[in-house]
């Protein structure tokens, strides 16, 4: 019998359309088959409608979110009894477009969102939340726009909560992402320990975040965050992962409500 993996789901994948990421789509499907991982869920940079002529250079334009879902359609089809694949996308939430936005993936045969808040506020604020910068501002608004989309009930999940890199007041920076954490756990919704985060040694997962979502009874889900085919499945920085939630006695889950869009929509 073929070992048990480590985790069995992920639901945090990457394709070339968000213009930092390597492989086909099939390669990541297959890494995951092999890794034996039961469910692969592909969570893009979404596309954003953006007022005036602003580009955002790290996510797929609007006219590319069709070829998406329908080249993961195929492969959901053809891997059927292998593997499940579910279309996702990592998608901001920007409460002034957020009405275009939804009209963007309305009947576009995606099936889940999950919140990556990169930017507080909206682009271009220049407020890549993940600079290391000791605006208060930025770290007030990056918190409230996480709770605010978690509230909008159109998200299945948080991905790297603790990207924020504050430099400024410590005890301040702990009271704001203790805010965060009671809000989403609120909400009953999971917050991702981040793999490719915790590999690349950044900032980012804090181990004092997960202090707080200990404390506050959080539930956190492996997020491989794969912008390359083998990163669907790195089991050294998955196994560190999960002797980190045992450290700090998180509970770790794989229940991820994908169908929370589609009664929204
Ligand atoms: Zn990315
Ligand atoms: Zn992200």
């Amino acid at each position: 019998m073929a070992k048990e993996p480590l985790i069995r789901a992920n639901y945090h994948t990457h394709t070339v359309r968000c213009n930092h990421a390597a492989g086909s789509e099939r390669e990541y499907v297959q890494q995951a088959i092999a890794a034996g991982l039961k469910v692969l869920g592909f969570a893009d940079h979404s596309p954003y409608i953006f007022q005036g002529d602003y580009y955002s250079s790290f996510r797929m334009r609007p006219q590319e979110l069709s070829s998406y879902v329908s080249v993961l359609q195929a492969l959901k089809k053809e891997y059927e009894g292998e593997i499940e694949i579910h279309i996702g996308l990592e998608a901001e939430y920007y409460p002034d477009v957020f009405e275009d936005y939804k009209e963007l993936i309305r009947g576009s045969g995606v099936e889940y969102l999950i919140l990556g808040q990169h930017y507080a506020g909206k682009e271009p604020s220049k407020r890549y939340s993940g600079r290391a910068d000791d605006d208060e501002e930025r770290l007030h608004l990056y918190v409230d726009s996480v709770l605010e989309g978690a509230r909008s009930g159109f998200y299945s999940y948080i991905a790297h909560p603790d990207i924020l890199n504050f430099t400024g007041d410590y005890r301040l920076f702990i009271s704001e992402m203790d805010r965060l954490v009671e809000g989403i756990v609120k909400e009953d919704l999971p917050l991702e320990m981040n793999i490719l985060g915790l590999r690349e040694g950044r900032h980012y997962p804090r181990e004092d975040f997960l202090a707080l979502v200990s404390k506050h009874g959080g539930k956190m889900i492996v997020g491989c965050d794969a912008h390359r085919p083998q990163d669907v499945y790195d089991a050294p920085t998955i196994k560190r992962a999960l002797e980190l939630l045992e450290k700090y006695g998180i509970e770790r889950t794989e229940q991820v409500d994908i169908r929370r869009l589609e009664k929204l929509l």
